[in-house]
C-alpha cells in the first residue's frame, strides 16, 4: 500500500485532511502515518487520510462497545424511524454523496448516482427491520410448553470495504448492521475514504447516537487491529481474493464470525440464438461501465458457435463511441482508474495479451484522453484462451476478452472450472437453454440477458468458491441473519388454575 509522509508542497493547500470519526466526532489521526487520495481524473493529490494506530482502533471500538447497550435496548419502532430519517437525508444528499465518489474514485456522476441509489435500496430494505427480525413461535410445543425463537444482534461488528463502491458496499454493511442492533465500525478503502465521512455526519444528523457508527481509516494496520481485538464479534470484508481469504482465516481463528467477499472473473455467455445486437449492448456497458472496476463486471465473453464474428463485429462498431473522459463531464460515459499503478497494470494486460496469442482488437492504450489524468481507453481483445493470463487474472479495468468455443457444454466447462464463482451472465432467446445453464452453472449470481445480475436489496448478494469466503451472502435476509444470533426459549408456567390467588379460572379445563 502507498504511503506518503506530506503532500508536495505546491499541492499542499489544496490537499484536503480526511480523519476519523469516532463516538460522533471527528478525531484527528496521531499516528503521523498517511496515505494520498488522488482526483484520477487530473492525476492531482486531493487529500490526505490519516492511518490509525492499533490504538486508536481501539478507541473506535470501545466507542461502539459503550454506545451498544442503549442502542441494543432502543425499541424496533424507533430504529425503525431513525433508519427511515437516515434514508431521507443520504437522500437529500445522494448528489454530494455522488460527487465525493467521482472525485476520488473516478467513476462518472451518473454511475455514482446509480451507486448511491442502490445501496440506498439496502437502508430502505432496513427500514424494515421490525418485520426482518421477527421470531417462530410454537405454542403448546408439550403440554404447558411453548418455544418460540427470537434473534439478538452480536455487539461491536466491522466492515472492511475496497475501494470501487466507496458508498455503496459500507452500506451493504453498516445498514443492517445497526438496524440489527450493532454498533459498527468501518474501515474504508484508504483510496476513496471520504464518501464514508460524509456517511457518519449525516448518520449523527439524523440522530443515530454517538459510537454507533464509528469510521477509521488505515491500512493492514487497522485492518488487523479489527481482525484481532477481542471486543469485535464480526467482520465483514470486501474485496480482492487473497486479502479475503486472509481477512477470513484469520478472523475466524480469532473466533469472529466472519463473510468475506472476494475478487471474480466473470464470463458473459453468448449463445448462437442470441440477440446480438442486445448482447454487445449489454457487453459494453457491462464490460467498461466504471472502467471495469466492478467485481460483477463482465470481463470475459464466452462466444458459442458462429455467435462470435457477428458479436465481436458489433461490440467493436460501438467501442468509437464510449467517451472517455473526467467523470464530472455531462458527456463522458467512462472515467479514469482509480490510481496511476492501478492504470498502468490495467494496461500492460494489453500487451501480455498480444505476446500470448490474443487478438488486439480495439487497443486503449491509443485512445486514452491526454493529461496526467489515469486514464485508458477501451480494449477488446479477442481469440483469448483459458491458458492466457489475460483469461486467468482478475484486471479489473476496462478490458474485455473474448474466447470462442463450440458448444455449450465448453462454455459451461470453462465457467464451471474457474476459481471465481461471483456473476455470469447467458445471452440467449431460449427459455429451456437458459434454464438449464441456471441449473448447471456454479456461480452465485446469474444473469439471463441480463449482464450485472446484483440481486435487489430484498435478496442477498454473494458468489461461489473463491469469490466469497463463509457461508452466508451479503445485504438482504442473509444479511440480517449475518448480523443476529438465534436463541430459542422454551417456557412454561404454572397453571393459573393453581394460582394461590383467584384468578377466576375453573379448576378443570
Ligand atoms: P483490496 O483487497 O486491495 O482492499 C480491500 C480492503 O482491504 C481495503 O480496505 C484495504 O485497505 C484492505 N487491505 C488491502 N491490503 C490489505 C492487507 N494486506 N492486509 C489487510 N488489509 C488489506 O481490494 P480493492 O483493490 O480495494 O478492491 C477491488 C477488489 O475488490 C477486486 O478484486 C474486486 O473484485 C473486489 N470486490 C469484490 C466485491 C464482491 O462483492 N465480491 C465487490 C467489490 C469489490
Amino acid at each position: 500500500m502507498t504511503e506518503v509522509a506530506a503532500p508536495p508542497a505546491e499541492q499542499a493547500q489544496d490537499v484536503k485532511r480526511i480523519s476519523h470519526w469516532i463516538g460522533g466526532r471527528t478525531v484527528a489521526g496521531e499516528s503521523g502515518r498517511t496515505g494520498p487520495v488522488y482526483n484520477p481524473a487530473s492525476g492531482r493529490q486531493s487529500g490526505s487520510v490519516d492511518f490509525a494506530t492499533v490504538e486508536e482502533v481501539d478507541r473506535a471500538v470501545q466507542a461502539a462497545k459503550a454506545a451498544f447497550a442503549d442502542w441494543r435496548a432502543t425499541s424496533l419502532s424507533k430504529k425503525s424511524a431513525l433508519l427511515f430519517r437516515v434514508r431521507e437525508l443520504l437522500f437529500q444528499h445522494k448528489d454530494d454523496l455522488a460527487r465525493l465518489l467521482t472525485a476520488e474514485h473516478g467513476k462518472v456522476f451518473s454511475d455514482a448516482q446509480g451507486e448511491v441509489a442502490r445501496g440506498l435500496e439496502v437502508v430502505e430494505f432496513c427500514c424494515g427491520i421490525p418485520e426482518l427480525l421477527k421470531g417462530g413461535y410454537s405454542e403448546q410445543a408439550s403440554t404447558g410448553i411453548d418455544v418460540y425463537s427470537i434473534r439478538q444482534p452480536l455487539g461491536v461488528v466491522a466492515g472492511i470495504t475496497p475501494f470501487n463502491f466507496p458508498a455503496m458496499v459500507p452500506m451493504w454493511m453498516w445498514a443492517p448492521a445497526i438496524a440489527s442492533g450493532n454498533t459498527f465500525v468501518l474501515k474504508p478503502s484508504e483510496k476513496d475514504p471520504s464518501a464514508s465521512v460524509l456517511t457518519a455526519e449525516l448518520l449523527k444528523e439524523a440522530g443515530v447516537p454517538d459510537g454507533v457508527f464509528n469510521v477509521v481509516h488505515g491500512d493492514k494496520v487497522a485492518v488487523d487491529a479489527l481482525l484481532g481485538h477481542r471486543d469485535i464479534s464480526a467482520i465483514s470484508f470486501v474485496g480482492s481474493t487473497p486479502i479475503a481469504k486472509y481477512v477470513y482465516e484469520t478472523a475466524t481463528r480469532n473466533g469472529k464470525r466472519c463473510q468475506a467477499l472476494g475478487g471474480a472473473k466473470n464470463h458473459m455467455i453468448v449463445l448462437p440464438d442470441a440477440d446480438i445486437d442486445m448482447a454487445a449492448d449489454a457487453a459494453v456497458s457491462a464490460g467498461y461501465g466504471s472502467a471495469g472496476e466492478r467485481c460483477m463486471a463482465v470481463s470475459m465473453i464466452v462466444a458459442v458457435g458462429h455467435a462470435a464474428d457477428e458479436l465481436v463485429g458489433a461490440i467493436k462498431e460501438r467501442l468509437p463511441k464510449v467517451k472517455v473522459g473526467d467523470g464530472m463531464q455531462p458527456d463522458s460515459e467512462m472515467g479514469p482508474l482509480v490510481t496511476r499503478e492501478h492504470r498502468d497494470k490495467v494496461a500492460s494486460y494489453i500487451e501480455k495479451g498480444a505476446e500470448e496469442g490474443a487478438t488486439v482488437v480495439t487497443d486503449g492504450r491509443e485512445t486514452a484522453p491526454g493529461g496526467d489524468g489515469f486514464f485508458l481507453g477501451v480494449t477488446l481483445l479477442d481469440d483469448v484462451e483459458p491458458n492466457m493470463d489475460v483469461y486467468r487474472d482478475e484486471i479489473f479495468g476496462p478490458v474485455l476478452g473474448v474466447t470462442r468455443v463450440d458448444t455449450y457444454d465448453e462454455a459451461v466447462r470453462l465457467v464451471n472450472e474457474n476459481p471465481y464463482g461471483n456473476g455470469v451472465a447467458i445471452f440467449t432467446r431460449d427459455g429451456g437453454a437458459a434454464r438449464q445453464f441456471q441449473f448447471d452453472v456454479n456461480v452465485g449470481m446469474v444473469g439471463i440477458n441480463v449482464p450485472i445480475p446484483v440481486p435487489v436489496a430484498y435478496y442477498s448478494f454473494g458468489g461461489w468458491k473463491s469469490s466469497l469466503f463463509g457461508d452466508l451472502h451479503i445485504y438482504g435476509p442473509e444479511g440480517i441473519q449475518f448480523y443476529t444470533r438465534g436463541k430459542v426459549v422454551t417456557s412454561r408456567w404454572p397453571d393459573p388454575a393453581t394460582s394461590q390467588v383467584d384468578l377466576g379460572f375453573p379448576q378443570t379445563r
